[in-house]
């Protein structure tokens, strides 16, 4: 078989731990391979945090929905072997099953997410003395034994902290980036310092720094309060020169549904911290990108002035008109592509919506809002561009899809 391991990390070692290597955000030289190690994944990165208790596995299962509700196809892997929490947090429980020939197993399901928890092979409160070289023989059965499918990314939660395991874990895999999740107090993000030194050393991009409990919103009155003070991941990334991707609030609703097997991204999608997750999960899949040299600068958006048709032209001179009625079917929100592709729906009998509005999100995509309420679809310029280019061939389908339904276009 092939070497486990992408040649990126296998270079990195062999320039040895202490690499220099700058700002992680360099693009890597010429294409990336596609993860030799797990066909059909096209990229894993890894949450992180420099310490326990920050909230990491919950942003790392809201984040992989938030992958999926924008249209991506999304995994999660629970690297945490000493604590996994993926069961609970997804709500999962029994045993994955073998596929015939014994070779792989099924990962388990749940929200249209797949998933592999160490928690789905031991029972819980089982205590298992962990030595080194079985870590990383678990992760490598997680990772390579699994019928992931075809994946556009698998979030990879690694156990807290950045000790040899993790840096071990770290090189294991052929990772596209890795993302650090900090709290906003000053001893986190000294810990969160230890986590972007530790994927430096072995040469892995940076995706960025995520802040969690970062502000406290009142779940009786929805006032905000800053109580850790405002900006301080903000500051630090700048300083750092990673991305910031952005600050989740310190939520009842979040933990209640997240220790609840009930993701708040998917339980409750209309949600603001539903749409926190969406545009944490496109700005970090905006960075992936960006990472693979591919970054899609910002098109100019023109919306007609009947507001039925929005104009999309880039950079590279490609330019594109997308009718209201195509944006809105085709709507990579979770309310549209369901939690898997077999879930997809067929939206009919929008012939007439418009574009109320256009949101912009950040510098990597847009949130449209449409006349009929519509409002959870994050465009992301990749997306626009390929509806662009594959406008006739989508339109077509949809318009087959309709007539074999029995639906129309109203
Ligand atoms: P870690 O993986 O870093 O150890 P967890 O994800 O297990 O942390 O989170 C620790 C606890 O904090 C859990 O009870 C979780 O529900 C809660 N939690 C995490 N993020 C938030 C948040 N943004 N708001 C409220 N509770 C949160």
């Amino acid at each position: 078989g092939r070497a486990p391991e992408s040649s990126r990390v296998q270079e990195a070692r062999a320039r040895g731990a202490g690499g220099g290597g700058g700002l992680a955000a360099t693009p890597q030289q010429g294409a990336k391979p596609a993860s030799p190690g797990v066909p059909g994944v096209k990229h894993l990165i890894a949450v992180a945090s420099g310490k326990g208790g920050v909230g990491k596995s919950t942003t790392a299962v809201n984040l992989a929905l938030g992958f999926q509700a924008i249209g991506l196809k999304a995994g999660i892997l629970d690297a945490d072997i000493y604590g996994p929490s993926q069961p609970r947090l997804l709500g999962i429980s029994g045993k994955p099953s073998v596929l015939p020939g014994g070779k792989k197993m099924l990962p388990m399901e749940a929200w249209g997410l797949k998933s592999m928890s160490m928690g789905y092979m031991v029972d819980e409160g089982t205590p298992i003395i962990w030595r080194g070289p079985m870590v990383t023989q678990a992760l490598n059965q997680m990772l390579r034994e699994v019928a992931w499918g075809e994946l556009d990314v698998l979030v990879i939660d690694m156990p807290p902290g950045t000790g040899d395991v993790q840096l071990t874990m770290a090189q294991q895999v052929p990772l596209s980036g890795a993302v650090i999740v900090s709290t906003p107090q000053d001893l986190a993000l000294i810990d969160a310092r230890k986590g972007l030194n530790m994927f430096r050393k072995v040469d892995i991009p940076l995706l960025g720094i995520i802040e969690n409990m970062s502000y406290f919103v009142c779940p009786s009155c929805g006032a905000r309060s800053d109580i850790f003070g405002h900006g301080g991941a903000e500051d630090e990334a700048k300083k750092l020169g990673v991305p910031f991707l952005g600050g989740i609030p310190l939520h009842m609703d979040i933990r209640a549904k997240s220790d609840s097997g009930q993701p708040v991204t998917v339980s409750d999608p209309t949600s603001p911290h539903a749409e926190i997750y969406r545009r944490l999960a496109a700005r970090t899949w905006a960075e992936i990108e960006s990472v693979e040299g591919r970054r899609t600068e910002p098109p100019k958006l023109t919306l007609s002035a009947d507001a039925a048709s929005l104009g999309v032209a880039f950079a590279g001179g490609e330019n594109y008109n997308l009718s209201a009625e195509m944006l809105r079917v085709m709507s990579p929100s979770a309310e549209v592509q369901g939690h898997s592709p077999e879930e997809r729906q067929t939206i009919g009998g929008k012939r007439k919506v418009l574009i109320t509005s256009l949101d912009p999100v950040g510098n990597y995509a847009v949130k449209i809002v449409f006349s009929d309420g519509h409002s959870t679809g994050l465009f992301t310029w990749p997306y626009l561009e390929q509806l662009g280019r594959e406008k006739d061939a989508r339109w077509s389908a949809y318009e087959a899809e309709l007539k074999q339904k029995g639906l129309n276009r109203g």
